[in-house]
């Protein structure tokens, strides 16, 4: 699913990843963990097409993203790849509903197969009640599973989550874990999770420790 050979990022002066290499298998859940500073976000980014390596290859699903174009970047992401972030970067003026929808809107996918596709996923999340609710008025449980169904929209087959669990309560958080298996059981998705929760880790299929932009310990 993910094949990245001898990626290096620099900002500036700043070496943040010194040659890193990463394989992950399809339907494999990866965390990589390591103190802040390793590099894990940029590397979850490069992953994701958000940021590119000043060298090195990155191929997902067997496309070489140094042969495709930033528009083609885009469609490629937004096609295959979903995000979950921290603080689940909804966006505040639109409901729950609204929000799901937009990454398929962008793909320009029809809208009534769109939203009726984002209201399962939000049944599917505990969510019926809430969908046309503003992310304001959301627990911060309910937003992150929003976030979630948003992630699943475009049916990607990698999931990339940065500390997802990072802003929520122990409940939240033990949910969010078994929802993250539960995806990668229910629709065959790849999940790679940048977390410094030990809990999380800990469930993964491998475990995969950064620090000072290199790959220290890749562990079963
Ligand atoms: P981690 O996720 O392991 O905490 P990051 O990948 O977020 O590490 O950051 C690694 C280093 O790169 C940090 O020193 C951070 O300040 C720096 N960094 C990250 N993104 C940028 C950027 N866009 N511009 C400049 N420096 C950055």
């Amino acid at each position: 699913m993910i094949k990245a050979v001898n990626i290096h990022k620099s900002f500036g002066e700043l070496e943040v990843l010194k040659g890193v290499d990463l394989t992950v298998a399809k339907g494999e859940i990866v965390s990589i963990v390591g103190p802040s500073g390793a590099g894990k976000t940029t590397l979850l980014q490069i992953l994701g097409t958000l940021d590119k390596p000043n060298a090195g290859e990155v191929l997902v699903n067997g496309v070489d993203f140094s042969k495709l174009n930033e528009k083609e970047l885009a469609a490629f992401r937004n096609r295959h790849i979903g995000f979950i972030f921290q603080f689940h970067q909804l966006l505040p003026e639109f409901t729950a509903l609204e929000n799901v929808m937009i990454p398929a809107l962008i793909a320009r996918k029809d809208n009534k197969k769109t939203a009726q596709k984002a209201k399962e996923l939000l049944a599917y999340l505990q969510l019926a009640d809430r969908m046309e609710h503003k992310p304001s008025e959301l627990s911060g449980g309910e937003k992150q599973r929003v976030a979630v169904a948003r992630a699943l929209i475009n049916d990607p087959s990698l999931i990339l989550a940065d500390e997802p669990s990072g802003s929520l309560d122990s409940k939240n958080k033990d949910e969010l874990h078994k929802l993250l298996f539960e995806l990668r059981d229910k629709f065959g998705l790849t999940v790679v999770i940048v977390t410094h929760d030990k809990d999380l880790a800990a469930l993964s299929d491998r475990v995969i420790e950064m620090k000072d932009g290199l790959v220290l310990l890749t562990a079963i």
